[in-house]
């Protein structure tokens, strides 16, 4: 099979490996379509992955091809998507069903290999089936709309709530339609002009060039004493600094983009801004796919069924694997601004 796999930051390559076979407690899954996730661009270019050769991509779709034990011969032939982390089952975070706090956990397409190649062998408990009716380029974008889904519900967005989302790239865009979707007014601000149009398209009204103007005094003439709530995709300190002075009285600030930078300081203005408006800052880190308290994934899957057409608005960039390493390197170099850039397995 043709895989991509990384040798070291900047390194991909592109080779003819063996399809790999399941243990007994994994499934091979022939890849339908794997998108290029925020996070892969600085993971192949810049801080590499935890070992070498790795095939990167967490956000991948596929067909179960063969299982590795016959109890699970039922999965063969059946659409699904799969859930990246894999946690260790054994520490006191999984013992308390916090499986994304797993302190001992392994990764499809970073720790081990992910969905940039033909197939994939993963742990049979990662796999989730799709529904009929929804397309594997769909279905592939499951994992970072439930990361937007569970960073907006884990800010309880409310309908009413006036809502800034600071950075207008994927997850910033997945959680716009979300907020939306909850009833929030949602206002949106990023650096590149392509970015603002998109989100335009998608019908949403309140954008601005934050190069232009500045964020929070926009913010003061729309709503006065600042938004109800802030999502942070941007990982700037630039970012940080706006959602605090956007960010209402006894507001809350959900913080989602990955650090880009070596220092997220704080100037003591803003800093004094926290504690003034009694400002409630929190986290997110992946999604669920436990059963209680809510099964983010198959929130996520029921919404692709309803709104097919808007979903697939999100994916802006197809390549068959022969195209991929190109179209990574034109993203790095920001020659390309994709919402959701994909590798489609042109076997199906
Ligand atoms: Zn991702
Ligand atoms: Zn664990």
């Amino acid at each position: 099979m043709k895989a991509l796999r990384l040798y070291a930051p900047g390194d991909l390559r592109l080779e003819e490996v063996p399809i790999p076979l399941p243990k007994p407690d994994e499934v091979l899954v022939r890849v339908l379509a794997c998108g290029i996730c925020g996070s892969d661009i600085p993971r192949v270019f810049e801080h590499g992955t935890y070992k070498y050769p790795l095939v990167p991509g967490h956000e991948f779709s596929g067909i179960v091809e063969k299982v590795g034990s016959e109890t699970g011969k039922d999965w063969v032939g059946r659409h699904v998507v799969v859930y990246p982390l894999i946690p260790c089952r054994q520490c006191s975070s999984c013992y308390s069903g916090l499986y994304t706090q797993c302190l001992n956990y392994d990764y499809l397409g970073s720790r081990r290999d992910g969905g940039f190649a033909e197939y994939v062998t993963v742990p049979g408990s990662n796999i989730i089936p799709v529904p009929d009716g929804i397309s594997g380029e769909i279905s592939a974008i499951t994992e970072p709309c439930a990361v937007a889904l569970h960073a907006v519900r884990k800010a309880q967005v409310c309908v009413g709530d006036t809502v800034l989302i600071t950075g207008a790239g994927t997850i910033g865009i997945l959680i716009a339609l979300w907020a939306r979707a909850s009833g929030a007014e949602v206002f949106m601000t990023d650096i590149v002009v392509e970015k603002l149009k998109f989100a335009r398209s998608l019908g949403f009204q309140h954008l601005l060039d934050a190069k232009q103007t500045t964020v929070s005094e926009w913010i003061k003439q729309k709503c006065k004493h600042g938004v109800d709530i802030v999502f942070e995709t941007t990982g700037h300190p630039a970012g940080l600094e706006t959602s605090i002075e956007s960010c209402g009285i006894s507001g809350k600030i959900v913080l989602v983009g990955n650090p880009s930078f070596e220092e997220m300081k704080v100037p003591a203005k803003q800093y004094g801004m926290i504690l003034r408006k009694e400002i409630q800052i929190t986290g997110i880190w992946n999604s669920l796919v436990n059963e209680y308290p809510k099964n983010e994934w198959q929130v996520v899957l029921q919404e692709f069924k309803k709104e097919n057409s808007l979903y697939s608005k999100i994916i802006t960039h197809k390549v068959p694997i022969e195209g991929l390493k190109e179209l990574f390197i034109a993203i790095y170099n920001k020659k390309v601004f994709p919402v959701k850039a994909m590798f489609i397995n042109k076997e199906i």
